[in-house]
């Protein structure tokens, strides 16, 4: 088994949230609970607010640096719509766009059209001229799909998608390959609740049980979603438990590689 960890990148900065949507007040919300509950320390409290007044909610570069020590293929998804709580603007994504193909990062879509087909083309041709690429894939903001986006992603022309949460090896729809994925962050350390509701210890043995499930369906890829906001001391947890899953995966062998390389594998066979 090999692993693809990927990105997506949900917010960039603090301002374009400010008066377009609810994010700001449900961040303050969240941050008090996970104080008052014991689930963040205080430092990591004042570090959320040094974040705030920094206007710094990405960190892509800091993220792609540590990737590359422990040889890990950076794999983004970046969006160039706006939809529930992602909120930036192309010109902001554009610029994390250059950055990222200077660092030779695999840059992907992060969708936000999943149910008609002529906006998903309108979304594929947007991204299209603004990376000025040809082959690329794409996940859903918030895994949303209905029965026919998948389909409806393949007539668009993606080389594949990353939406499907399934313990399935990758698939082809039409000319799409499918790469269904396993491990969510969120998932993972929130728990079903909107806060942080596991400990690094929990969420640990949380996380092994799905990568022994993986290994006992003899999966090809184990894919794990890690969004970049995390990476970053004021989300301690989140940033150590994706260090450590980093180094649990080394120590067990398992390769890093991303979903281009991935699919030439696919495709040698
Ligand atoms: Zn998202």
């Amino acid at each position: 088994m090999k692993a693809i960890i990927s990105h997506d990148i949900d917010h960039i900065s603090i301002l374009e949230h400010t008066f377009k949507d609810a994010i700001i007040p449900k961040f303050m919300a969240r941050m008090h609970i996970e104080l008052f509950a014991g689930k963040i320390s205080l430092r990591e409290y004042m570090l959320r607010w040094t974040d705030f007044f920094k206007n710094k909610w990405q960190n892509i570069d800091e993220l792609i640096t540590y990737n590359n020590v422990n040889n890990i293929p950076s794999s983004f998804f970046i969006a160039v719509n706006r939809g529930i709580g992602l909120n930036y603007s192309n010109r902001a994504a554009l610029l994390w766009i250059e950055q990222m193909k200077s660092r030779n990062c695999e840059i992907n879509l992060h969708g936000i059209e999943f149910e008609n087909q002529e906006r998903i083309n309108q979304e594929f041709e947007l991204f299209k001229s603004l990376t000025k690429h040809e082959n690329f894939g794409v996940r859903m903001h918030y895994v949303r799909n209905s029965e026919q986006t998948y389909n409806m992603l393949g007539n668009a022309g993606y080389m594949f998608d990353s939406t499907e949460h399934a313990f399935k090896d990758p698939y082809k729809i039409g000319t799409m390959w499918q790469f269904p994925f396993q491990i969510m962050d969120g998932w993972i350390i929130e728990n079903g609740k909107k806060w942080q509701s596991l400990n690094l210890e929990k969420a640990k043995e949380k996380t092994i049980k799905i990568i022994d499930k993986a290994q006992a369906d003899n999966l090809k890829y184990l894919g794990i979603d890690f969004h970049d906001r995390y990476f970053s001391h004021s989300f301690k947890t989140w940033l150590n438990w994706y260090m450590w899953l980093v180094e649990y995966l080394k120590a067990n062998k398992i390769e890093f590689v991303n979903y281009e390389m991935a699919i030439k594998e696919l495709e040698k066979k």
